[in-house]
């Protein structure tokens, strides 16, 4: 299929959060997607968001709020290593601080979701950020692969329900991955779209059960690039093609002059995010 195709059957609204919920029970996740064990949300070692605990992250974030990202990544490795982690997509906003760790802190830990739908460019990029940097970013797979996903499924699951798509492929593969962990780097700004707008420096992920440091959160789409050029930072090539965003290949389209830089995301359905940052 090819990235600008698009998909033909939708489930209603309804029918796709019922699935979601009915997979994210069959897991053993509480309905905001939380682990249980016993019937008890858990975080592994615990790290609880306790009413002072969260409110020193607020005082922490404030207090970083006109830091820049090296400040803030460094405040957070300081802190958090050896329990301090990042997920990357390798977008443009991923590889900067990527590069940036691999100055203050090559020894972080990141990986990546490998949905089996990535495309090519984006698996060549991990390449060329192990020979750049020397890290290697781990790849985190799903369970099934690509081929017995589908056969049980009946053909592809993005084609009619993407939330079920990636809650199997990303989410549940990133609620695995994030267990044992206190913090991880995200790499969302917030200019780039409403849900992310008010995103803290430093905040309570609820979801994961960890602390969310987002030390671009401040920047803009021209510094992230600005940097990328001066650095000569390895990027995705499809950015020069029109993929400002770039996710798996068949939920990812160009977009052109005038589009919102998510717009080529999940094209045709009512989705702009994929369940990992809201
Ligand atoms: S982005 Fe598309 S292919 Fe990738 S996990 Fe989500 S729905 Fe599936």
């Amino acid at each position: 299929m090819s990235p600008d195709s698009e998909p033909s059957k939708t489930l209603s609204v309804e029918e796709s959060a019922g699935a979601a919920l009915a997979a994210q029970k069959a897991m053993g996740l509480d309905k905001e997607g939380i682990p249980l064990v016993g019937g008890a949300r858990v975080a592994d070692p615990p790290l609880e968001p306790t009413p002072e605990f969260l409110a020193e992250l607020q005082r922490e974030s404030e207090a970083l709020e006109n830091e820049t990202p090296q400040a803030i990544l460094k405040w957070a490795v300081d802190r958090y290593a050896p329990k301090f982690t990042m997920a990357t997509a390798f977008g443009p906003e991923g590889m900067t601080i990527i590069h940036m760790l691999a100055e203050i802190a090559p020894e972080t830990p990141i990986f990546n979701l490998e949905t089996g739908y990535q495309f090519e460019e984006t698996m060549q990029l991990r390449e060329r950020v192990r020979e750049r940097y020397g890290v290697t970013v781990e790849y985190k797979y799903p369970k099934m692969s690509v081929e017995e996903f589908e056969k049980e499924n009946g053909g592809p699951v993005y084609l009619t329900d993407p939330n079920r798509c990636c809650f199997e492929r990303k989410l549940r593969v990133l609620h695995e991955a994030a267990r044992g962990w206190h913090a991880w780097a995200s790499a969302i700004r917030r200019d780039q779209s409403e849900d992310r707008a008010k995103a803290p420096i430093v905040g309570w992920d609820k979801k994961f059960q960890l602390v969310k440091i987002s030390p671009l959160a401040n920047w803009t789409k021209q510094q992230v690039w600005s940097l990328i050029m001066k650095e000569g930072i390895p990027y995705n090539p499809l950015h020069d093609r029109g993929y400002p965003s770039i996710g798996c290949q068949p939920c990812t389209r160009s977009v052109m002059a005038g589009e919102d830089e998510r717009a080529g995301r999940w094209s045709g359905f009512q989705k702009t995010e994929c369940g990992l940052h809201n």
